[in-house]
């Protein structure tokens, strides 16, 4: 009887939402908006039996919490690592979207500045996260793959990350350039660490592919396909990412000026993601441009609100994101009226750590709480103790003798060995094992 209570109540509350999202579409609204709130009706019959209100069961959520939902093997989930700009805020890290799958392949999409701490603060195992996207070489969407590279490795990356990303109108302007020299620029950080870690995670493989081609497969393992376009950005070389898997496509711009073949190859896609900038009169007011430059950065250079929805009208996918804009609250609405001009199909306006649970039947927009204070995750492979090879393989590397300290700098050493002995006593105690005192008091 109650249970018959509460389905009647529900019922009622379903009227309501109708009554609700006639009027949100009348005002222009979204009827999208409605049709995720309260879903189809035999979802609501199940959610009934859900809803019994308990003060000691536990009750549906509206935050997504890592670590906490299983992923359903036919769907995707995807992530907002970062959604912001190459001028840096706490707010919003820098482009990065991770794509996890069901089958357990999980794929990131730019790695921008500040995105490293969003991606950590998921607790995924490193080795699950060695797969990496660039759309092209601004810092705003590469910044912070140096610090995934070692600071993953660090934390548990035991194989090789491999970072995918266009070419350019020369050699240097392409991405195994780019990543040739990224991995230079960490010399001195790599040779520091051989010898003291397992060493086999500090390895990047850098596919580099032709930045013209047009819906070309670039990545086909494990029933995923990944393709590539080209886009319309800053100068020749960057592109944009199309994946398939299991009946579901998720569509990604990087950064693009609006351009055919987005409209092609996006077109009724489940999730597309494309740059949308900030609004000229925000560009001006807020980021302090001229309007000389607040026009062709926020129009030409990049896709304005009203373009993008013009965008989304034309490929009509289940849901559009926005991103590439600092969502607050006096500016967005902005945006979204401005989008709203040109287009009225689902939308979200992206802001980090948004979460989009795709299936067949749903896409669920939620967002994630996530701790700040994240430790390592687990790992998911055991680690190697640390080896000497490394650290005679980088001498050799480096052409010197040894990466060891000099006569020098050891010479330098103040005595602590008392307080730092019994460390080591302690240690061997606590693991049943001998861990003896180096020989050689100076540091390695
Ligand atoms: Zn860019
Ligand atoms: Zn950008």
């Amino acid at each position: 009887m109650r249970h018959r209570k509460q389905i009647l109540r529900l019922s009622a509350r379903f009227a309501a939402g109708v009554a609700f999202g006639a009027w949100l579409a009348a005002t222009g609204g979204g009827a999208q908006i409605v049709g995720q709130l309260f879903g189809p009706t035999t979802a609501l019959a199940q959610e009934a039996d859900q809803m019994e209100v308990s003060p000691v069961k536990a009750r549906e959520r509206e935050t997504y919490y890592p670590n906490s939902e299983d992923l359903k093997p036919d769907e995707m989930r995807v992530i907002a690592c970062g959604t912001g700009m190459p001028t840096t805020r706490a707010a919003q890290a820098a482009a990065c979207f991770l794509v996890e799958l069901g089958n357990g392949d999980k794929f990131l999409f730019d790695i921008g500045s500040g995105s490293a701490e969003r991606i950590s603060s998921l607790q995924i195992p490193y080795n699950y996260l060695d797969k990496v996207f660039i759309g092209h070489l601004h810092t705003d969407h590469f910044g912070a793959l140096h610090d995934l590279f070692i600071g993953g490795a660090l934390l548990g990356r035991n194989v090789p990350l491999k970072v995918w990303g266009p070419s350019g109108a020369t050699p240097e302007l392409g991405t195994a350039y780019a990543l040739e020299h990224l991995q230079k620029m960490l010399t001195w950080d790599l040779a520091g660490r051989a010898g003291l870690v397992d060493f086999r995670g500090y390895v990047m493989e850098v596919n580099e592919f032709d930045y013209k081609l047009e819906n070309e497969v670039i990545y086909d393992e494990n029933g995923v396909q990944i393709r590539t376009f080209p886009a319309i950005h800053s100068i020749d070389g960057s592109i944009s990412y199309a994946l398939e898997w299991n009946g579901l496509k998720f569509v990604f711009s990087s950064d693009t000026y609006p351009n055919k073949w987005f409209i092609e190859y996006a077109k009724n896609a489940d999730l597309v993601i494309h740059e949308c900038f900030i609004a000229v009169p925000e560009l001006v007011s807020k980021m302090k441009f001229s309007p000389e430059s607040a026009l062709l950065v926020g129009t030409q250079v990049h896709t304005a609100p009203e373009a993008f929805g013009k965008v989304m009208s034309a490929i009509e996918p289940r849901m559009a994101v926005a991103y590439h804009f600092f969502n607050d609250f006096d500016t967005t609405p902005g945006v979204y009226e401005r989008i709203r001009s040109t287009y009225d199909g689902p939308l979200s306006l992206s802001e980090d750590f948004m979460v989009w649970n795709v299936t067949k039947d749903d896409i669920k927009v939620r967002m994630a709480v996530t701790e700040e204070r994240t430790w390592a995750p687990p790992l998911a492979a055991p680690a190697e103790l640390p080896k000497e090879e490394d650290k005679v393989a980088m001498a050799e590397k480096l052409g010197v003798e040894s990466v060891d300290f000099s006569d020098f700098i050891a010479g330098g050493v103040w005595d602590v060995d008392d307080v730092l002995r019994p460390i080591y006593e302690d240690a061997s105690e606590a693991f049943g094992q001998d861990f003896p005192y180096p020989d050689n008091s100076a540091p390695k």
